[in-house]
């Protein structure tokens, strides 16, 4: 696990150095921005960390690692990171631009709640591309979810995610996953076709969470790629998606941070059980040790 992202790799060769000198700060700089934690975060570390290394006069580079870790998680803590899935039906929208892992997402998600025994049910919403509800659909099959299809090509989204609260609630199926599109012919279009879907599904039920899919790879630039969903689509939590070999698990600190939302899944593959909730602790263990 802790290979999964590099910043681990590079840090582990400053921290068996024999003591902290000047080359120490240098690479601890450059592994934090190669991880894209970005140059505002990096900065704050790096003199935080130097304030107390100063303050303790240490020269010993484990206590580095080890106060690096606690300057980490600290940052990490400021947000809850827990899902909100108490509601009967829970409805769960999942957002963001095309590509990104949505639809992979759902079904991962779906697989995940299963481990739980939640029943569930997902939305083909995405009614914009046809091969878009086959793509969930076989990713439904494999996370155990039951899926609500268009009754014809093109139907209005509003009405799939309707009809999918509407089969939740007949059957008493207790999560309900919602597909969405993420490119339309304009932004303001997707943002209209968004806030109908959930006025729409807000005449039968509250929605639980949003959760916007941001792709790790595309750093800061997917982060203003999606920039009118943030606006607009009323977020409540982000899923980091393509975090494996990405090399890129500063991201996860940058954008909680830039978007003030908490991260709420991350996403490390394609196969069905690469998804997991983001508990900080585990992932600051990841990235520094
Ligand atoms: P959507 O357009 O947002 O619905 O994106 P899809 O779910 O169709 O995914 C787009 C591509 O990203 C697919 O090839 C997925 O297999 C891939 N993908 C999604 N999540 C991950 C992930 O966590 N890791 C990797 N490596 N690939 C992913
Ligand atoms: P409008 O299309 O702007 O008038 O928005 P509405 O809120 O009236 O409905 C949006 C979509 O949700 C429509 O395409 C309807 O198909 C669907 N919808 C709304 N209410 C119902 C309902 O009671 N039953 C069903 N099956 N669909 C509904
Ligand atoms: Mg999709």
């Amino acid at each position: 696990m802790a290979e999964r992202w590099s910043l681990g790799r590079a840090l582990r060769g400053m921290f068996v150095r024999p003591k902290i000198d000047d080359d120490t700060w240098d690479d601890l700089e450059t592994a934090l921005l190669t991880a894209d934690f970005g140059p505002d975060i990096t900065e704050e570390v790096i003199e935080d960390l130097r304030e107390k290394v100063a303050r303790y006069g240490t020269t010993d580079p484990a206590d580095l690692q080890r106060m690096l870790r606690e300057s980490l998680e600290e940052r990490f803590a400021r947000f809850d990171t827990t899902l909100t899935l108490t509601e009967r039906p829970a409805v769960v929208l999942v957002v963001g631009v095309n590509g990104v892992g949505k639809t992979t997402t759902i079904g991962k998600f779906a697989h995940f709640l299963r481990r739980y025994g939640r029943s569930i049910v997902v939305g083909a919403a995405d009614t914009f591309r046809a091969a878009a509800v086959d793509q969930l659909a076989t990713w439904a099959e494999r996370g155990g979810a039951a899926i609500v299809r268009p009754q014809q090509e093109g139907q209005d989204p509003a009405s799939v995610a309707f009809q999918t609260i509407t089969y939740a609630k007949e059957t008493g199926t207790e999560i309900v996953l919602v597909d969405t599109a993420g490119r339309l012919h304009t932004k303001g279009g997707l943002m209209d076709e968004l806030t109908k879907i959930r006025r729409v599904i807000e005449k039968q039920a509250p929605i639980s969470e949003v959760l916007l899919v941001l792709d790790a790879t595309t750093g800061q630039n997917g982060v203003k790629q999606a920039e009118a969903f943030l606006q607009h689509a009323g977020v409540t939590g982000l899923v980091i998606t393509k975090l494996d070999g990405s090399a890129k698990g500063g991201f996860v600190l940058s954008v909680q941070e830039r978007t003030g939302i908490p991260v709420k899944l991350l996403g490390q593959g394609e196969g069905i059980g690469d998804l997991t909730g983001f508990t900080p602790h585990v992932f600051v263990e990841q990235l520094v040790s």
